[in-house]
């Protein structure tokens, strides 16, 4: 393989997945239905994503001598992923349990594992891999210090999901171009800044959310990151870019591909991996964003994470 345009650093998990009738209480015990095992992890769900965009993917991370590892490998390796970089290490590859209720509210206990290991240690020894890649996308599920050596050292473009919302030291943000999240995780990024969680109160209607969403965006360029992508479910996305030259910014709101969404488990990721290649192909970030939607939209109309990610081929189809 030649070398990866695009190294994805992260966690890679089994997702067990089970329903329930209603949460246990303290002391009781329930019966489940069977549990369904799919490979996830934010890490892997994104490479797998880039993997099926057939962009040259590789991808950074540690799992388990057992199933659920040979599992996660051949999700991966069927993407096209380079695995020379991934570790079979002593312990459990990470799970997270998802137990979801009738009413589809899910409850989820992760159990990292295997991704404990993804180390600044374990980094320095995989450095060739990431260092002078032209892109290298990071998520929050490995530990933090791991996430800072990458983003302070790579030579490459860094995009940076901040998912699942974690408080991050200021030279990590200002490496982001651009910083990913979803509303959820902006809130929690602007509170932990000491600002307001939304700025501004919303005004009524469709254009006034769309405001909002925008003020936000800018609010995050303000936290120090190159560029911004607000991620806004069924509506798009926010893209803000500072600009060189007054300090202002570029604020582009791209639009959701209007689909019946079935299952929006793994969305997220399928935009991260799929705007990762689009960037490293040489696209500017609002037109990367627009393949990023396409990709997602795709992957909401159908179950699971990994399995969902549509090929470039099926994003095409959007199109028919
Ligand atoms: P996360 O999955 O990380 O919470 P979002 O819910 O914002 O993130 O979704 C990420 C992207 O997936 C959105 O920007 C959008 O492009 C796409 N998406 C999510 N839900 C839908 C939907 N119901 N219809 C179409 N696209 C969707």
């Amino acid at each position: 393989m030649q070398t990866p345009q695009v190294v994805v650093v992260g966690s890679a998990n089994a997702d067990l997945v089970l329903d329930i009738d209603h949460r246990p209480a303290p002391g009781e015990t329930i019966i489940g239905s069977d549990v369904v095992t799919t490979p996830g992890g934010k890490g892997a769900n994104q490479a797998v994503a880039a993997g099926k965009m057939g962009g040259s993917v590789a991808f950074v991370g540690c799992v388990g001598d057992d199933d659920h590892g040979a599992l996660l490998r051949d999700s991966l390796a069927s993407a096209g992923v380079d695995l020379t970089q991934l570790r079979t290490v002593e312990a459990p590859t990470g799970t997270a349990t998802i137990m979801v209720t009738p009413d589809g509210e899910n409850s989820i206990i992760v159990s990292p594992g295997a991704n404990r290991h993804v180390t600044p240690a374990v980094l320095e020894e995989a450095r060739s891999s990431w260092a002078t890649a032209p892109v290298v996308v990071l998520q929050l599920e490995i530990p933090l210090e791991s996430v800072e050596l990458v983003a302070t050292q790579a030579a490459g473009r860094v995009v940076l999901n901040a998912a699942p919302a974690a408080p991050l030291p200021a030279r990590v943000l200002a490496a982001a171009d651009p910083l990913v999240v979803n509303e959820s995780e902006a809130a929690f990024l602007l509170q932990d800044a000491g600002g307001e969680s939304r700025p501004g109160q919303p005004p009524g209607g469709q254009n006034g959310e769309r405001d909002d969403a925008a003020r936000t965006a800018q609010a995050l360029l303000g936290l120090g990151p190159r560029s911004v992508v607000l991620t806004l479910g069924s509506a798009g996305a926010v893209v803000a870019e500072a600009q060189e030259d007054d300090g202002g910014a570029d604020v582009a709101h791209v639009p959701a591909v209007r689909v019946e969404a079935v299952d929006t488990t793994g969305a997220g990721d399928s935009f991260v991996g799929a705007l990762a290649v689009e960037l490293a192909a040489g696209a500017g970030l609002a037109q990367a964003v627009g393949l990023a939607t396409r990709v997602a939209a795709v992957a909401v109309t159908r179950r699971g994470a990994q399995t969902s990610f549509p090929t470039l081929e099926e994003v095409g189809r959007l199109d028919a």
